[in-house]
């Protein structure tokens, strides 16, 4: 009697040195044990198995651009699972940046449409897409990982709702709502005291208003809206954990206990923000 097969692919096993190779790109996952990156080993083979990856614009995917993919969006999964990802199948892959139709109407009702390169778009009930260019290996500057910001958007929405408020038991969604909110209006005043600060003669969007925009915790997109900011700071949380946890000691720990996972190596023994904040770096 035939083994009734039903279509089924083969469990896709990352071997050893695919493995080994795919940690070493991502120097920031040092906080886990030999125990839990085994579990995110056999978490990634199970994203693996679970989701298409299809590549836009000829664009041919390997075993290696799988596995790193894979690897980063995985990783705010670990102690969560999966279910989280469970509203889409296809991960799009981009070899660079892509346009997207933008439609904006502006406070007279007129419809402004324009065309915007993204890096990455996490769709409700739909695909990831996300730009090779910067998600692979090497590609991680200033705290950025695109991989990680869309994957977080997938967490967030998987209560229907991009609202940056993941889907939690009624009283953690209270205390999660009252910490972002007061992280994310800090945030923004940080932002609007940097914009004044910029000269007149300087122009906000060009490469001179840079080093402004530097002194700030998060990317300044994270302005956007309260979902953009748990996103931005979901990724920050996992690629550049001291700088969040010193700017928004609470909000970092609220991510901690929500991903549950530390990803600062040593841990400020402050009960408080204050002790917190003034711990040595
Ligand atoms: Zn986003």
């Amino acid at each position: 009697m035939p083994f009734p097969w039903f279509g089924r692919r083969p469990d896709p096993q990352i071997d050893d040195a695919l493995w080994r190779r795919t940690v070493a790109d991502f120097p920031f996952v040092g906080h886990l044990s030999g125990e839990d990156l085994q579990r995110l080993r056999e978490l990634c083979e199970e994203f693996l198995r679970r989701k298409t990856f299809t590549g836009a614009h000829g664009l041919r995917i390997t075993p290696r651009m799988r596995t790193a993919l894979a690897f980063q969006a995985c990783l705010p999964a670990l102690r969560l699972g999966l279910s989280g990802y469970d509203d889409f199948v296809e991960v799009i892959v981009y070899p660079d940046q892509f346009l997207v139709k933008q439609t904006r109407v502006d406070e007279a009702g007129v419809v402004h449409e324009s065309e915007e390169a993204l890096s990455g778009e996490a769709m409700d009930r739909g695909p990831v897409v996300i730009s090779w260019a910067d998600a692979a290996p090497g590609a991680h500057r200033h705290g950025w990982n695109v991989t990680i910001h869309e994957f977080v958007h997938k967490l967030d929405l998987a209560d229907g709702e991009a609202d940056g408020i993941p889907p939690l038991p009624r009283a953690a969604r209270a205390r999660w709502e009252s910490v972002l909110t007061a992280a994310y209006e800090d945030f923004c005043e940080q932002l609007d005291r940097v914009e004044r600060a910029i000269p007149a003669h300087i122009d906000p969007e060009g490469p001179s208003a840079e080093p402004y925009y530097a002194r700030l915790p998060l990317d300044p997109y994270a302005a956007t809206d309260p979902a953009e900011f748990f996103a931005v700071s979901g990724e920050t949380f996992f690629v550049a954990p001291r700088r969040l946890a010193d700017a928004f000691p609470c909000w970092y720990r609220e991510l901690a206990v929500f991903f549950a996972q530390d990803p600062l190596p040593v841990r400020s023994t402050g009960s408080d923000d204050t002790a917190a904040r003034a711990a040595p770096r």
